[in-house]
């Protein structure tokens, strides 16, 4: 359903005050994956990773620097604004905090109609009250304003916003990380269900790798702006290859201390380097406890090492 071929996003930020000099910040550099219909796919990394700014790229939240991103094969970065808007009830976003995604002064009822209102939708009454009804609100909830809601049954408002036209994909970005523990598990259940019986398709953005390995079917992993390691749940989560990915998963609480033992420890040296100025060769080796003289100079390809698996490091199956 989505296809993103060499996506690039970047920032030009000014330095400097009368000698003015452009640098750019690279969020997504070179970024290229597929989701399959009806599946969820899941980008992973630390935040500056570059993931959420995939995700909006990808909308055209913001415009592209250079790569296409296609949507059943109609290529979305070479639409008209107006062309644009004909495709995008059919994508929509759910961000990480539901209170500042939707407008303080407005009803549930008016956020919901919102979207119905702006695409002519005929019978908006009975249409929230469904919308409602299928996140598990109901109509008392329609006359109130955010700020008398739980952060739950906001998230739940905006699910049912971003569900109002019928979409086919949905960029969930960090969509529970700002809800209390209690909460997160029945949001990710609905969005779970909604999943099911809508036949929707998932990017899932995530830096929780517990929850990607419990929703997703695929993962992308990305450092620096780049995807370092992608391929099934298994296949990354049961055999990483890339040194981050292991470290990623390292920082998953295990509740076995046993488990925990027998894991292969990896230490990280160092900060994340700054995306306006990253490492040339491997983005990785200024913390990588297996960089050699060649990871300084040569950046590494992500190659397919198996089917599906693809990995980024010039030494992936050997360390
Ligand atoms: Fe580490 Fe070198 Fe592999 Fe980069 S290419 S992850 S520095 S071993």
């Amino acid at each position: 359903m989505i296809k993103v071929e060499h996506l690039k996003k970047y920032f030009p930020i000014t330095k400097g005050f009368i000698r003015k000099k452009t640098l750019y910040l690279k969020a997504v550099d070179d970024v290229s994956f597929i989701i399959n219909d009806g599946e969820t796919f899941a980008l992973v990394g630390e935040s500056g990773s570059g993931k959420s700014t995939t995700g909006r790229t990808i909308l055209r939240l913001y415009e592209p620097t250079d790569g296409k991103v296609f949507f059943n094969d109609i290529e979305i970065t070479a639409l008209s604004e107006e062309e644009l808007k004909k495709i995008k009830p059919k994508m929509q976003m759910i961000y990480q905090d539901p209170y500042s995604s939707l407008n303080p002064r407005m009803t549930v009822f008016d956020i919901i109609a919102e979207p119905l209102k702006e695409y002519n939708y005929k019978n908006i009454e009975d249409r929230v009250l469904e919308l409602l009804e299928s996140v598990g609100l109901s109509e008392e909830h329609a006359s109130k304003y955010p700020d008398e809601l739980s952060g739950g049954q906001c998230q739940r408002v905006a699910i049912a916003r971003a569900l109002a036209l019928e979409p086919e994909f949905l960029v969930l970005d960090e969509p529970t990380s700002a809800l209390d523990v209690s909460v997160q598990a029945q949001v990710l259940n609905l969005l779970e269900k909604i999943q099911k019986e809508k036949k929707l398709t998932y990017l899932f953005i995530s830096h929780d790798l517990g929850l990607v390995r419990y929703l997703s079917n695929r993962v992308g992993v990305m450092y620096l702006g780049k995807i370092v390691e992608l391929g099934t749940i298994e296949q990354v989560f049961d055999n990483p290859l890339h040194p981050y990915t292991r470290m990623l998963l390292q920082s998953i609480p295990v509740p076995d201390p046993k488990q925990k033992s027998k894991r292969r420890r990896i230490v990280i040296k160092g900060e994340i380097p700054s995306p306006l100025n990253p490492p040339a060769g491997c983005p990785f080796h200024t913390r990588c406890p297996y960089a050699q003289e060649i990871c300084k100079r040569k950046e590494p390809l992500l190659i397919e090492v198996k089917e599906g698996h693809l990995v980024r490091c010039h030494f992936a199956g050997e360390i």
